[in-house]
C-alpha cells in the first residue's frame, strides 16, 4: 500500500534522493489519486487477502479470499495469484534448506533512524536463518520497475531492520523483489547488511537530512516523471530548454 502521509515516502525517496527541492514544490499540489492508482490499491488488497489465507487459512482467511475470488475479476485474480506463488516459492526455498521461516504480510515499518520521520508498508517480508526477503509487488504496467539500485526497496529493508531488531539480530542478507505480473516483470537485488547499512549512513542519510529540511535545491532528470510538480517546475522546464538547445545549436 502507498506510504501516502511520510514527508518522505519511500516510493517517492528516487525523486527526492535527486531533487531534494521537490519535497516543498509537491507540497502546493494534491494527491490527485487516477484509476490506475485505486486498480492498484484494489489489487493489493486482493494479494493481501491471499497471502493472509495462504499462510494463515484459519476459516475466517479461507473465507475472505473465496469471497475475493467470487467478487475479482479473472484477470486480477490471475495476477494477484502470480504473486502469491512467487512470495510462497521463497517460503518453500528456504524451508527446503531445513530453514524454519517467518512470514510478514503488509508489514508496517519505520526507517527514521536514516530518515526524519520515515516509515512505509512491505507487501511482503520472510526471514529464514540468517536471510531475509522483502517483495514489492507493482500492478502498473506502464514502468518497467528494477530492484537493483532501488531506494523504495532499500527504504523497506532498513524498515524490515530497524523495527525487527530486537528480534532478528542475526541477519546477514537481505534480498528485496519486484513482482509486476502485467508485464511479466521480476527484479531482485541481494545485498549483504553491511552493504545495505552503509549505503544508508553515506547516500540516504545525509540527502533525507537535506530534503527533509525544506530546501529550494532542485534537479531534473529521470526521477521528475512522477513528481506532482512536473508541470510548473522551473528547473525542468530550463533542463527541457537546454536540451532542446543543445540539439538545435550544437556549436
Ligand atoms: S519536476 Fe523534477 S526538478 Fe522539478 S521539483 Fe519535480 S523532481 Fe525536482
Amino acid at each position: 500500500m502507498p506510504d501516502i502521509h511520510a514527508k518522505l515516502s519511500a516510493s517517492g525517496s528516487d525523486r527526492w534522493m535527486h531533487c531534494p527541492g521537490s519535497v516543498v514544490l509537491e507540497e502546493y499540489f494534491e494527491d490527485e489519486g487516477s484509476e490506475y492508482a485505486s486498480e492498484g490499491t484494489q489489487a493489493h488488497a486482493i494479494a493481501e487477502t491471499r497471502m493472509r489465507a495462504r499462510l494463515d487459512p484459519t476459516p475466517q482467511n479461507v473465507r475472505n479470499a473465496e469471497y475475493a475470488e467470487e467478487t475479482t475479476d479473472a484477470e486480477m485474480w490471475a495476477f494477484t495469484g502470480q504473486y502469491e506463488d512467487y512470495c510462497s516459492q521463497i517460503i518453500d526455498g528456504m524451508q527446503l534448506q531445513g530453514r524454519i521461516v517467518r512470514a510478514y504480510v503488509e508489514q508496517r515499518v519505520q526507517f527514521n533512524d536514516w530518515v526524519p520521520d520515515g516509515f512505509g508498508t512491505v507487501d511482503f517480508c520472510a526471514v529464514g536463518g540468517d536471510d531475509l526477503h522483502i517483495v514489492d509487488f507493482k500492478y502498473g504496467k506502464g514502468v518497467k520497475v528494477s530492484a537493483k539500485n532501488n531506494s523504495q526497496m532499500r527504504d523497506y529493508a532498513l524498515g524490515f531492520l530497524q523495527e525487527f531488531a530486537l528480534i532478528y539480530d542475526n541477519l546477514k542478507t537481505v534480498t528485496m523483489h519486484i513482482v509486476q505480473p502485467r508485464i511479466n516483470n521480476v527484479s531482485s537485488e541481494t545485498l549483504t547488511v553491511e552493504e545495505l547499512l552503509e549505503w544508508a549512513e553515506k547516500e540516504l542519510k545525509p540527502k533525507a537530512k537535506v530534503a527533509y529540511n525544506n530546501t529550494r535545491e532542485y534537479a531534473a532528470g529521470k526521477h521528475c516523471k512522477f513528481c506532482k510538480a512536473k508541470a510548473v517546475c522551473k528547473a525542468r522546464a530550463n533542463s527541457i530548454l537546454g536540451r532542446i538547445a543543445d540539439i538545435l545549436i550544437p556549436f
